[in-house]
């Protein structure tokens, strides 16, 4: 943990912040917030930006925000506004009371847009959208000023006060910034400041029809919370200058700074809130927190714990330039964590009988199992033996290829915590050919305590008493998406991901028999499944039928993938 804090502790944006710090630019203040736009869930990717926002000001000593970016009326909902807020504080963040709405500085930046009209800085404008994109020209071509560009700051007033009054219709006038139709920077070349959206707000409802465009609002809204550093990813570099024109057009003192950093993409998924809004739309999946979207709803409902969240942001680091990062990292950070935490357990996925043909068919015993090996204060539990049992039907074997170290004829494994046994042989479903159950005698002397106990055979085997073991369903996921790399997502914006979405990502298996210490165990508890993985109770879960959720299976640790993949 020091190596790592030591690594984040240099991080470009901190840099920034000692040298401000060092020409107490900002007078020794450092305040950052995280801007969410409330249409949509949150999704791992924002989580590296509420990280890198919330931790930034808790190492310099200062202040951050929790601020909703509601200048887009028409794709916003309280939903999105109520699960940001469960999300940010499930993650380990407090913000006090500094939780703020872009819609409450409405009157503010409206009164702000009036001041550049007086200034002679901005304008409004009757081209239609199709017009105004022409006009802008390209990266080759120079924009061509509009018609309406010289106005009067007489009639640019009475216009921008009707426009607010609802005289005209959506998209018939804009208010634009006066800025330089040449520019080489195409957001520059006066861009939208506000338009005309006759739609209701989900917090001012009809009092507005204009609403400022992000480039304008954002900057004003930083700097109405005293914002000194404005983290954004970086698509907006090219937008930075804009947000330098808005401040110093209107003569403001003490100016935020944006500082753009790449943001988060992940291997086999897909992260843009349009994408996974289609994903719920569309019902590809149960909802937003759907164990396989990478929100943070799904990945809580999956079991991810904050801490291994937060330990994965803090890991990959904070950069310059873009880059995608292996799904498989993010697995071995909750791996890592619920190693230490998660209590170990005895679960059959997929049963086959057995049964002991030399144990007493009335005789039960108690065995003892230590709860978590990693954890010495864990403790111990009791695990009830019998003469029929059920294991995983992939541990027995008829025809063992080499290296099968489980179950077959005529061979011998333990059973964890319990006996060593030998198989005897085995019976067949005479209509489906399929085994049915299996045949074993085991040693009395091989148990616990028993001179036998230290005799060693291959296999170990994990197992559930039948007349004891509870029912459930449990559900295996694998990855949303079949293609491993999300660049392609981006880079080609016209292929339609649905097509790569991973037909297998979720198996339903509705016989899983448990061991019975897990009985009425609550929604969100966390378990080792020996040999399984880590599984977490579903909130589908009833009274008389746990539902499990697996998180993430027990593969190789991240070091061993990296090592295997460089041989
Ligand atoms: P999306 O592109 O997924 O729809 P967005 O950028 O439109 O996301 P916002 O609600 O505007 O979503 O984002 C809030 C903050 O989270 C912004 O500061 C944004 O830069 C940051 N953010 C969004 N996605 C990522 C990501 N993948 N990695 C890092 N930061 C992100
Ligand atoms: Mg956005």
């Amino acid at each position: 943990m020091d190596h790592e804090e030591s690594k984040a502790a240099v991080n470009f944006i901190q840099e920034i912040i000692n040298q401000d710090n060092k020409t107490n630019k900002h007078h020794g203040r450092v305040h950052l917030r995280f801007p969410p736009e409330p249409n949509g869930y949150l999704h791992i990717g924002h989580a590296k930006s509420i990280c890198l926002n919330f931790g930034l000001a808790v190492k310099n000593g200062g202040l951050y925000n929790l601020r909703f970016d509601d200048t887009n009326p028409s794709k916003e909902d309280v939903e999105y506004i109520d699960s940001i807020i469960k999300d940010v504080r499930w993650l380990g963040f407090d913000w006090d009371d500094r939780l703020f709405y872009a819609s409450d500085y409405f009157e503010k930046m409206y009164d702000y847009a009036v001041s550049l009209i007086k200034a002679g800085k901005a304008y409004v404008c009757d081209l239609s959208p199709e017009e105004i994109r022409k006009y802008r020209g390209s990266f080759n071509e120079a924009g061509r000023e509009s018609l309406y560009r010289n106005r009067t700051v007489e009639e640019n007033l009475d216009l921008f006060k009707r426009m607010r009054a609802g005289e005209f219709a959506d998209g018939s006038r804009v208010l634009r910034a006066k800025i330089d139709m040449s520019s080489p920077n195409l957001n520059m070349r006066d861009p939208v400041l506000y338009r005309i959206l006759k739609a209701t707000h989900h917090r001012t409802g009809d009092k507005w029809c204009i609403y400022p465009m992000y480039d304008y609002a954002h900057p004003l809204e930083d700097y109405y919370e005293k914002i000194t550093h404005s983290v954004c990813t970086l698509e907006f570099e090219d937008h930075r200058p804009l947000y330098d024109w808005v401040l110093n057009a209107l003569n403001l003192p003490d100016l935020p700074q944006q500082i753009e950093f790449a943001r988060l993409n992940l291997t086999n998924t897909v992260m843009s809130k349009r994408k996974l809004r289609r994903l719920v739309e569309e019902g590809y999946v149960v909802g937003w927190d759907d164990p396989r979207m990478p929100t943070i709803a799904g990945l809580r409902r999956r079991g991810y714990t904050p801490e291994a969240i937060r330990n994965f942001c803090e890991r990959i680091g904070v950069a310059k330039t873009n880059s995608v990062v292996d799904i498989r990292f993010l697995e071995d950070c909750i791996r890592e964590d619920l190693n230490v935490r998660a209590p170990r357990t005895m679960v059959v996925l997929r049963p086959l009988k057995l049964i002991i043909d030399n144990y007493p068919g009335d005789m039960v015993e108690e065995m003892e199992s230590e709860n978590n090996p990693e954890d010495p204060t864990a403790g111990k539990r009791k695990i009830p033996f019998s003469q029929i049992l059920y294991i995983e039907r992939e541990d027995f074997c008829e025809d063992p290829p080499k290296k099968y170290f489980r179950l077959a004829p005529g061979r011998e494994v333990r059973l964890k915590n319990a006996y060593i046994i030998k198989c005897e042989g085995f019976v067949r479903n005479e209509k489906t050919g399929e085994i049915k159950e299996v045949h074993c005698t085991y040693d009395p002397e091989s148990k616990s305590g028993k001179p036998g106990a230290k005799r060693k055979v291959k296999g170990t085997l994990h197992w559930v008493s039948a007349e004891h073991a509870l029912k459930a369903e449990i559900r295996l996921y694998d990855h949303l998406l079949l293609d491993q790399n999300e660049r392609a997502e981006e880079q080609d914006e016209e292929k339609d991901f649905i097509k790569q979405l991973n037909p297998n990502s979720l198996e339903v298996l509705v016989d899983c028999l448990l061991e019975p210490s897990l009985a009425g165990m609550a929604c969100g508890s966390r378990y080792q499944f020996m040999r399984k993985g880590y599984f977490c109770v579903d909130p589908d879960s009833t009274s008389d039928k746990l539902v499990f959720n697996r998180i993430v299976s027990l593969r190789d640790t991240w070091d061993r993938i990296l090592k295997a993949e460089k041989n």
